[in-house]
Order: structure tokens, then C-alpha cells, then sequence
């Protein structure tokens, strides 16, 4: 989609902190880094939200989205994650391009995701 800013992340069209990316997937830093290590993971293709992505491009981006928890967990000293998710302008998306956000978490991190 030409106007979207994800997709325009994609093509590298706009700037972004990549972590991991794939056939199907990107993952990189949000930029509002509200807590340390915010991760938004996209699909390539553009999605609005879980409400119109087909089966298909939700497993993929869902595969990458373990990968990068595990990845967290077991390299980065992390014990666990939040996973977050608006799907609809009613439900806070603010960004039309379906996009899972990870919130690494630690013991007694005091973080209220
Ligand atoms: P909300 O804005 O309420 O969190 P979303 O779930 O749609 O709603 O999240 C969009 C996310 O995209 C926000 O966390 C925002 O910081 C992030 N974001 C917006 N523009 C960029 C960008 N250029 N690079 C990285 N992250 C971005």
C-alpha cells in the first residue's frame, strides 16, 4: 500500500531499527521505545489487521513472533513477554498494518502492560 508507513518500513523507504526478517515477515524497534526493548513484528503483506489477514500470512508473522520471544528469553536475559495487539480503530490501532508488539518482561520489572 503506497501510503502506508509499515509497508514504506518495509521497502526501506523509511528508516528502522530491523531485528529479524524473512520471506513473509519484518521485525523491528518501535519507535516510541515506552519500555526497553518494544519490538513491533509486521507481515510483508499489507494486512489492516488479525480481522481481514488470511490464515496463511498469520502463521508466518505468528512463527516469527515466537522466534523472536524465544530468541528473548533464551539470549537476551528476559523471562518473559507480553504480546499486544489493537485490531480496529475501536480498539486503539492507530497504525493500519497488522502489527503484533512485544514487551519484553523481567521479574518485578514494574512494567503495567
Ligand atoms: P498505538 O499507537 O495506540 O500503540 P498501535 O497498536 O496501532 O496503536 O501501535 C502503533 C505503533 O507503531 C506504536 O507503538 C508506535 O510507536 C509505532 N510506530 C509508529 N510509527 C513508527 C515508526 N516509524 N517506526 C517504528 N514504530 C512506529
Amino acid at each position: 500500500m503506497s501510503d502506508c508507513i509499515f509497508c514504506k518500513i518495509i521497502s526501506g523507504e523509511i528508516p528502522s531499527r530491523k531485528i529479524f526478517e524473512d520471506e513473509w515477515t519484518y521485525a523491528f524497534m518501535d519507535v516510541a521505545q515506552d519500555v526497553d526493548g518494544h519490538i513491533l513484528v509486521v507481515p510483508k503483506a499489507h494486512r489492516k489487521n488479525i480481522l481481514d489477514c488470511d490464515e496463511e500470512t498469520l502463521a508466518q508473522l505468528m512463527r516469527t513472533v515466537k522466534k523472536i520471544s524465544n530468541h528473548l528469553t533464551e539470549k537476551c536475559g528476559y523471562n518473559g513477554v507480553n504480546l499486544l495487539n489493537a485490531s480496529d480503530e475501536s480498539a486503539g490501532q492507530s497504525v493500519p498494518h497488522f502489527h503484533i508488539h512485544i514487551i519484553p518482561r523481567k521479574t518485578g520489572d514494574g512494567i503495567d502492560a
